[in-house]
């Protein structure tokens, strides 16, 4: 076989691709058809694929490229580190530098309590990390029969069967099934499930089905609750501003963990360092990756309250870990992210320039006549595509074939936009300025016409 260079012609790259690579969450017999998108180099918020299209990303890659591509200082830092010490582990009684260093300034930017970091790859593993966390806590405190965790649909924690299972998405748990002991509670989606309720009201009815299910299991029986601060793959979910006080009563009262899966809004995306600070949540863990390096490096990890961690800590071994926890090369660079992020002020950046200019526009895409809502915090936004905006109507279409269209046409006109259902869902680069919101909403708006006239012409602008 060649040599794969740079300078092979897309379409031999795609069929390679279709030959040999297997895609994440992807029908890989319809991609084969079709030719993936290849991207081969980016800056900033611009990728540009191997046909030579600058493509504005409206989706920080998989919502983690937090600032930005093409950061050559972290290149330089993870040639420095393998050099230097290329990898080492830190279960035997051994650390080293760039892990030290990562946890400490972790812990600097989280909120108080929150002093101790448990590294893994991913949020997935995190998430795994937490479930055998919460359960060996209450173990030690002489509970072991707490062990439930309950969660909510459509929430997502990850895609290993530990967090697939303590996800919401009925497509995931069909593909190899859940894990015992996780059960699920209803979603603060007020747009599509509050009927004639005030959001107010329906964010307190939602929360209290927390209440509800810890008293029909028994509190004795339940370890924790873990959720989303916005509910990143279910579509952008922002909860009604009464949800996380009530949910935050109800964990206090019965005395549960509380976790808070912050692997997309944690590190700037809501316009402070952490959701939970957005939000008003004080949880016991922290699920934390994407944004911690920016993409650059696979790393994921949990933040641990002191309480929780010193339980851990004192009882003999926690037999968990992976070869990879804290790698060296990962936790340079993600440290030297997040120095960036300090020194450039990005955080200050989206909540003080960002967030406002994109809001304005942002919520201006209500007035198209396919968009029923539009919402953003931070950096994260979605908007909810409809029929008949005056009755929240779905599609009479299965769910998400208007999306996906509407996805298409974003495609087509160099913007990436993710679709949702039937909603469209932006978490752009952290860094992006003013003069490129522009950019992405002018391309926004164009595929939102080119998508309504198609839904037009094809008879798809019905009610369900
Ligand atoms: C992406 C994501 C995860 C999983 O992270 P991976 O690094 O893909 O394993 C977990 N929780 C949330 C909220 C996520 O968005």
């Amino acid at each position: 076989m060649n040599k794969i260079t740079n300078h092979m012609p897309t379409a031999e790259l795609q069929a390679l691709d279709a030959a040999h690579h297997m895609h994440p969450f992807t029908e890989n017999a319809a991609l084969a058809k079709k030719g993936a998108r290849i991207m081969k180099s980016a800056k900033g918020v611009w990728l540009t694929d191997t046909e030579g299209h600058k493509i504005i990303d409206g989706m920080a890659g998989l919502w983690c490229v937090n600032i930005g591509y093409g950061r050559t200082e972290l290149g330089d830092v993870a040639k420095r580190q393998m050099d230097e010490l290329a990898y080492y582990n830190t279960f035997f009684q051994t650390s080293h530098i760039p892990a030290i260093a990562l946890a400490a300034k972790i812990a600097e930017l989280a909120p108080k309590g929150m002093n101790r970091v448990f590294f893994a790859g991913s949020g997935s593993e995190a998430n795994d990390t937490n479930i055998r966390m919460v359960r060996r806590y209450w173990d030690i405190k002489g509970q072991s029969e707490k062990r439930i965790i309950i969660a909510r649909n459509n929430g997502y924690h990850g895609s290993t069967l530990g967090g697939g299972s303590l996800g919401g998405m009925s497509g995931i748990h069909a593909h190899g099934g859940k894990i015992a002991g996780i059960v699920h509670i209803g979603e603060p989606n007020w747009w599509a499930q509050g009927g004639e309720m005030t959001p107010h009201d329906f964010g307190l009815l939602r929360a209290r089905e927390l209440e509800e299910k810890i008293l029909e299991l028994g509190v004795e029986n339940v370890a924790a609750f873990i959720g989303e601060p916005v509910q990143g793959a279910g579509g952008v979910i922002i909860p009604p501003d009464s949800y996380w006080p009530e949910i935050q009563r109800i964990v206090d009262k019965y005395g549960i963990l509380l976790i808070a899966d912050e692997v997309i809004t944690g590190f700037g995306r809501t316009g402070n360092w952490f959701g939970s600070q957005t939000f008003g949540i004080t949880p016991h863990i922290m699920t934390i990756a994407k944004g911690l390096s920016s993409g650059y490096q696979p790393i994921g990890g949990s933040i641990v309250c002191d309480e929780v961690a010193d339980v851990l800590g004192s009882h003999g071994d926690f037999n968990h870990g992976y070869t990879y926890s804290g790698h060296p090369v990962a936790a340079a660079v993600a440290l030297k992210n997040l120095e960036i992020m300090q020194d450039e002020k990005i955080v200050e950046h989206v909540r003080d320039v960002a967030n406002p200019y994109l809001w304005k526009l942002w919520k201006g895409l209500e007035e198209h006549p396919l968009v029923g809502e539009a919402k953003l915090v931070g950096l994260m936004g979605s908007i909810a595509l409809t029929p008949d905006k005056a009755k929240r109507a779905r599609f009479a279409s299965e769910t998400g074939t208007v999306g996906y269209r509407c996805r298409e046409r974003c495609f087509a006109n160099n913007l990436i936009m993710r679709h949702v259902g039937d909603r469209m869902i932006i978490a752009p680069p952290l860094v992006i300025t003013p003069d490129e919101i522009d950019i992405l909403i002018a391309r926004a708006k164009t595929s939102l016409d080119e998508c309504y006239m198609g839904l037009k012409a094809d008879g798809l602008m019905v009610s369900a």
